[in-house]
């Protein structure tokens, strides 16, 4: 026993080291995001009210993961090195009240693809997102090969899908960005019970608990996932894994062991936005055991994990308290 607790009390100087760059990281990735989105909103969004909108809310989603972070950030903690704060607050004063009593439905990531969208139109969206994350200079999130440790917290998702319906419309998704701690399943769960398609939703938490519906999507879905290269800064073309080839039966997987949970993937927000936009692939996709009854009890059990988690990470809910942060309504039915 007191050798536990000594070594409680002194832990060692490499994990005092990789958590506060780990925080640090965190917080300069934060600020990065707000102020290079704010600065391409003023010279380019032209004062569009969507446009604010999904800033104030990746403003919360960046103050969201801050506080459930182990070192429970505020977002005094993010404007430490920028003069900026009473202003911000004046012009979007919701995130920074409801930042540990409101949810997220997405990663600031899955926004920022959003708000690209808005400003760049489909077609320039990977190339612009290239741009902007040069510009951004985000650390290497991937860690360093032998030490799982020495990974940093940078908000990019490090893949993105592109999806459409025999190569029309297309649509972007990114994969979950927050890589530590209880975040990744926080955010998936909430992106279960509140932003992606049912069938989507269905899926993977179907596969979470083990028994595992599939999509099957009609032949004509065209999706294809890219990982950025971080020295080229170039997107290139990555194939599946297994957990997408299980979820959505995408062919030639990858085989190498996946160690994130169902729902990780870029494939899975951009086939959720794929079905709530074509009514095509909404009428012709089809899920296993997909009943109302099944639905709704995998979304009970999911909730019950959930607010478990929630407890856990300091923020207070109770059944049928849960409080979203969503400026839009998003149609996730049929
Ligand atoms: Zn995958």
């Amino acid at each position: 026993m007191q050798n536990n607790n000594a070594r409680r009390r002194k832990p060692p100087t490499s994990y005092i080291r990789n958590r506060e760059n780990n925080r640090e990281s965190l917080k300069t990735c934060g600020m990065l995001l707000i102020q290079t989105m704010m600065t391409r909103i003023a010279r380019e969004g032209q004062g569009s009210k969507r446009l604010c909108m999904y800033m104030g809310e990746m403003l919360h989603s960046i103050f969201f993961l801050g506080y459930i972070h182990q070192d429970r950030l505020t977002p005094d903690d993010f404007f430490e090195i920028c003069t900026s704060q009473q202003d911000m607050c004046n012009m979007f004063p919701e995130p920074f009240r409801k930042y540990n009593s409101h949810l997220p439905t997405r990663t600031p990531f899955s926004i920022l693809l959003d708000m690209m969208e808005i400003l760049y139109s489909t077609k320039r969206l990977k190339e612009e997102l290239l741009h902007l994350l040069k510009e951004m200079k985000f650390p290497n999130p991937l860690h360093k090969p032998g030490s799982k440790q020495e990974q940093y917290y940078t908000l990019e998702s490090t893949v993105i899908c592109e999806c459409s319906d025999s190569d029309s419309q297309k649509y972007y998704g990114a994969s979950l960005c927050c890589r530590k701690g209880a975040a990744k399943v926080i955010l998936i769960d909430l992106s279960c019970l509140k932003t992606w398609h049912k069938f989507i939703s269905h899926a993977v938490m179907s596969f979470s608990s083990g028994a595992g519906d599939s999509i099957m999507f009609p032949e004509s879905l065209r999706c294809q996932a890219y990982v950025r290269n971080w020295k080229t800064n170039v997107y290139e073309e990555r194939k599946p894994c297994l957990n997408c080839r299980d979820l959505f039966n995408l062919q030639d997987a990858n085989p190498d062991k996946v160690e994130y949970p169902f729902g990780n993937c870029a494939e899975t927000e951009c086939l959720s936005k794929l079905l709530i936009n074509n009514q095509y692939m909404r009428e012709n996709a089809v899920i296993n055991n997909h009943t109302e009854e099944n639905l709704e009890e995998l979304r009970s059990s999911t909730e019950a994990r959930l607010i478990k988690q929630l407890v856990k990470v300091g923020i207070e809910v109770s059944d049928n308290n849960l409080l979203f942060y969503a400026p839009f309504q998003i149609q996730t039915g049929d």
